[in-house]
């Protein structure tokens, strides 16, 4: 007996339904992200000159070698499995971070210019926090473009070299742009006009002179 017009309708519906929620969730990828903050560094012992130089080899921009904030991050990716048939792929991320903050050996412990350095340094950390916050959903979100399940459907396997490459080029770029809608905001020269004018101006003979076109020309760089 043929099945009536209206069931064979249901039928038709359940099984696109299931055809598009398969091919939707085909895979199932997931990254376990597990963070481990290390404790944070105060270095008092470089100069205005050493801190300078340690902006230039990169890390967080340096205020002009008074302070810089710099996070060393070690990321570690291992594939807990990977599953072509099964069409599992499950990766455990791993951050170590080790923060540290430069404040120049020019300014004296315990001065009012010690003090406002560190302040500033440690709200580059508050920022940093919120990125590494960020991470974990960042990184759960971008696993799933990041490794190619076409690539392992053709080919049976899982090319590791490059689901890493792939995957460290978007973790560093990731959290990079976070960083750069955070850090900036104080580091302006408004920010920098404005430190200088504490501590009855302390600060302000390490400080260059605000200078418009001098900053303009620096940002073409
Ligand atoms: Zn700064």
């Amino acid at each position: 007996m043929p099945a009536s017009p209206r069931f064979r309708f249901r039928f038709a519906v359940a099984c696109a339904l299931l055809i598009s929620a398969h091919c939707a969730a085909a895979w199932q990828i997931g990254n376990r992200v597990i963070i481990e903050h290390g404790a944070l560094t105060v270095d008092h012992g470089r100069s205005v000159k050493q801190i300078t130089a340690a902006q230039a080899r990169g890390g967080f921009k340096a205020d002009h070698g008074v302070g810089l904030f710099q996070n060393r991050i070690k990321t570690e990716l291992a594939f807990a499995e990977v599953s072509p048939s099964g069409k599992r792929l499950f990766a455990t991320t791993k951050i170590t971070t080790a923060p540290v903050i430069y404040i120049a050996s020019e300014l004296p412990s315990e001065s009012c210019a010690y003090k406002l350095v560190l302040a500033h340094e440690l709200k580059h950390q508050d920022y940093d926090l919120e990125v590494l916050r960020a991470m974990p959903d960042e990184i759960r979100r971008f696993s799933h473009d990041v490794f190619d399940t076409d690539d392992i459907d053709r080919t049976g396997a899982l090319n590791q070299t490059r689901a890493r490459n792939r995957f460290f080029q978007q973790f560093n770029f990731v959290y990079q742009s976070l960083g750069d809608m955070r850090h900036p905001v104080i580091d302006s020269p408004e920010s920098y006009r404005h430190l200088g004018s504490l501590c009855n101006g302390e600060l302000a003979k390490y400080l260059p002179t605000p200078a418009t076109g001098k900053a303009v020309a620096k940002r073409g760089k």
